[in-house]
C-alpha cells in the first residue's frame, strides 16, 4: 500500500509541479508586457505634457490667439522632427539643429508665421525651406494643400518620410531652389518663407494670389520678418520683428 501511493504521489507531483511552472512563467510574461507597454507610454505622455506647457508659456503667453494655430501646435509631436538625442530639447523655447547645418525654427516663430498668414482650410499654400518638415505639419492641419521646397534632398527625404509616418496626405515636396517657387503649382494662397534672402524674391510675389499673403525674413545678419499682401492696386509690405534664420541658398 505504502509504495503503491508514493508512487501515485510522486506521479502527481511532477504534473502539479509542471502546471505551477506554466502559470508562473504565463504569470511573468503578462507582468513583462506590463512593465514594457508602460516603459512605451511613458515618455509619449511626457512629450504631451511639455508639448502643452510650451503652448502654454511660450505662445499663448505671447500673445497667439488663433485657435487653429494653437490647436495644430499641441497636436504635432514636435519631438519626432529633431534628431533623436535631442529629443529632451524638442519643447524649449530654441531652435534646433536637424543635420546638415540646418535648424527647426523656434515653436513661438512658426507660431507666429502661421498665425499672421490668416489661413483659410480652402488655402493652398507653399512653403520654401521644408528643413525637418515641422511647419509643413502645422500648415497641413490647417489648409487643404501644402506644397513644400527644399534646397536639399537629404532633408527632403527624411521630411517626406517622416510626415508620411504621420499620414500626411496633402504635403508635397520638391527638391529644388526656392527662389524660383513652384510655378507649375502657382498660384498660391499663401507663401511661407523659412530660409532669409537678401532681397524678396520676384518670383514668390509673382505666384502669389490676389488677396495672398507671404511672410518672409529678409536680410543677411540682421534680419527683419516682413509680412506682404498682394493687392489689386499692388503689394503691400510690412516689417514685422527682427529675426534670426538660416540664409536661402543659391540666391542668383
Ligand atoms: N521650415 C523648416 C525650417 C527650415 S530651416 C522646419 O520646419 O524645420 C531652412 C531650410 O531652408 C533649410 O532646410 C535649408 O536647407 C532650406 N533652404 C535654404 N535655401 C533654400 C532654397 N533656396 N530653396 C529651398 N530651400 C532652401
Amino acid at each position: 500500500m505504502m509504495t503503491k501511493s508514493k508512487i501515485k504521489l510522486s506521479m502527481i507531483f511532477p504534473l502539479h509541479f509542471f502546471m505551477t511552472l506554466c502559470l508562473v512563467s504565463i504569470l511573468g510574461v503578462v507582468s513583462c508586457n506590463k512593465v514594457n507597454e508602460k516603459k512605451q507610454i511613458k515618455p509619449i505622455n511626457r512629450f504631451n505634457e511639455m508639448r502643452l506647457k510650451m503652448v502654454e508659456y511660450q505662445i499663448e503667453a505671447r500673445g497667439i490667439k488663433d485657435s487653429g494655430v494653437l490647436e495644430a501646435i499641441r497636436k504635432v509631436p514636435r519631438h519626432l522632427f529633431v534628431p533623436d538625442n535631442l529629443q529632451d530639447l524638442a519643447y524649449n523655447d530654441e531652435p534646433l539643429p536637424i543635420g546638415s547645418g540646418q535648424t527647426i525654427s523656434q515653436p513661438y516663430i512658426v507660431a507666429y508665421m502661421t498665425e499672421i498668414l490668416q489661413l483659410q482650410k480652402s488655402d493652398r499654400v507653399l512653403e520654401i525651406g521644408t528643413g525637418s518638415g515641422y511647419q509643413a505639419a502645422i500648415l497641413a492641419e490647417l489648409v487643404d494643400s501644402v506644397f513644400t521646397i527644399e534646397i536639399l534632398p537629404e532633408l527632403s527625404k527624411k521630411a517626406a518620410e517622416i510626415l508620411k509616418k504621420l499620414n500626411y496626405e496633402n504635403i508635397y515636396f520638391k527638391v529644388g531652389n526656392g527662389f524660383y517657387g513652384w510655378s507649375e503649382k502657382a498660384p498660391f494662397d499663401a507663401i511661407i518663407v523659412t530660409a532669409a534672402p537678401e532681397k524678396i524674391p520676384q518670383p514668390l510675389v509673382d505666384q502669389l494670389n490676389v488677396g495672398g499673403r507671404m511672410i518672409i525674413p529678409v536680410g543677411d545678419f540682421f534680419q527683419e520678418l516682413y509680412i506682404m499682401r498682394k493687392t489689386e492696386a499692388g503689394v503691400e509690405k510690412e516689417k514685422k520683428l527682427p529675426v534670426r534664420f538660416v540664409p536661402l541658398q543659391g540666391e542668383p
